[in-house]
């Protein structure tokens, strides 16, 4: 039998394939310098074209580019005003920045299991968790948590991977209990739900270009809404409070030059020089898609046969962004744990990643929230088996077929 490369056999790749890189080309370095040769660096009239050609895309009324996806996410809690006595409904699998920011706002974290077959917030759930735990306050017409009194004000389903969440059934929720919705849209650039568009369907939506997501600039992030009036809050939200940023100060043609500050704010607007990076790569993500769809067909198509390993679905009226290509090990049928058969993968010269680590098994959640494995049971079974494949558009189909080999020598030689 093919000897694992961790036992001293010889690995199926010469060169170590990484788990994920970004796709960097001529035309983000043009625009990079082209922006170092004007006197803009920091928020300015790139910023605005990014902003612009990103609605654009998304077809939203509006784009707001911050610093980072997770400062979207925060800046969603605080336009749409919750704080210290509220409650906001997520799910266990995900980035740990998707229940960082319910924290930040004095919020609290109530977890809801996921789906098996898509990984994502389950709206059956919700709905169970929100009829036992809760009740309509008659006089303030709130959804109050009749143990804690806390008002359930929000939902942020997040769109594992790429595939989007049952948006139609979490939006019925909505308004039916009056709770906003906020989508972490961070592997969802690019993503459609019954041929609409991911980023034109909640509240707000929060797009991420960290370096290895769907689309980069670097680092940063997009909020988008169709909401005029949460757009006129954020605008200052982002650049400390002001009224006016510098560009509307200093500009040639600024109208003002003199500024207040209504309600605090965060240092949270994004610089010309990421906008430079997201512009031509915004142009390329459609083609960036395409690529991750005909990988991820071909690992589907070689791995059907194989019983040890679930392939992610997709399931309904979308367009699935594939970000990541999560599989599911039964780890029942093999000799080996996920995490010794992602070292396993690393020493065939394979790198891999987890989408995600259950919130439940994370030290400080579980310590000051009182999280258990127990109480997600789905959440928990995923955690401990999934593990994502090398998918991006910087691959070439000789890589995905290492993968392939890799995985497969590696399940044959653990068998049960
Ligand atoms: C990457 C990621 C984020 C955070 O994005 P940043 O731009 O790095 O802040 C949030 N949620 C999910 C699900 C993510 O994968």
């Amino acid at each position: 039998m093919n000897t694992p490369a961790i036992l001293s056999g010889k690995p199926v790749r010469k060169d170590f394939l990484p788990f994920a890189r970004p796709f960097i080309g001529e035309e983000e370095k043009k625009e990079v310098l082209d922006t170092l040769n004007t006197d803009w660096l920091t928020i300015g009239p790139k910023t605005k074209r990014f902003e612009d050609l990103f609605c654009k895309y998304i077809g939203s009324k509006f784009a707001i580019a911050t610093t980072t996806c997770t400062a979207a996410l925060h800046c969603s809690l605080i336009v749409l005003g919750i704080n210290d006595n509220d409650d906001v409904i997520t799910t266990p699998l995900t980035y740990v920045s998707t229940v960082n920011v319910i924290l930040y706002q004095n919020a609290r974290p109530i977890l809801v299991d996921i789906q098996k077959d898509t990984h994502n917030i389950d709206p059956v759930k919700i709905e169970e968790k929100i009829s036992k735990d809760y009740s309509i306050d008659t006089k303030t017409n709130k959804l109050k948590n009749k143990h804690t009194g806390r008002t359930l004000k929000a939902i942020i389903p997040v769109h594992i991977a790429g595939h989007p969440c049952d948006m139609d059934e979490i939006l019925q929720i909505a308004k039916k209990y009056n709770l906003f919705v906020i989508e972490d849209s961070a592997h969802a650039v690019g993503a459609e739900y019954k041929k609409q568009k991911i980023g034109t369907i909640s509240d707000t939506s929060c797009f991420s270009f960290y370096p290895i997501k769907n689309m980069t600039a670097a680092q940063g992030g997009m909020l988008t809404t169709n909401d005029k009036s949460l757009e006129e809050k954020l605008r200052p939200l982002i650049v400390n409070g002001m009224s006016a940023g510098a560009w509307q100060r200093y500009s040639k043609d600024a109208k003002t030059m003199r500024w207040d500050v209504d309600e605090i704010g965060y240092n949270y607007c994004m610089t010309d020089i990421q906008a430079s990076i997201g512009i031509p790569q915004l142009a390329k993500l459609d083609k960036f898609i395409e690529t991750r769809e005909l990988y991820s067909s071909i690992y589907n198509k070689e791995f059907l046969d194989c019983k040890e390993i679930i392939i992610p679905v997709k399931r309904g009226d979308i367009r699935h962004a594939r970000h990541l290509y999560p599989i599911v090990l039964d780890i029942d049928r093999l000799k080996v744990d996920r995490n010794s058969f992602m070292d396993a993968l690393k020493a065939e010269n394979i790198g891999s990643g987890i989408h995600f680590r259950g919130i439940q098994y994370l030290s400080y959640y579980k310590n000051r929230l009182g999280f258990k494995p127990e109480d997600f049971p789905i959440a928990s079974y995923i955690s401990e088996r999934t593990l994502s494949l090398p998918l991006y558009p910087k691959m070439v189909e000789n890589d995905v077929y290492d993968v392939v080999s890799a995985v497969k020598k590696l399940i044959k030689y653990y068998l049960k």
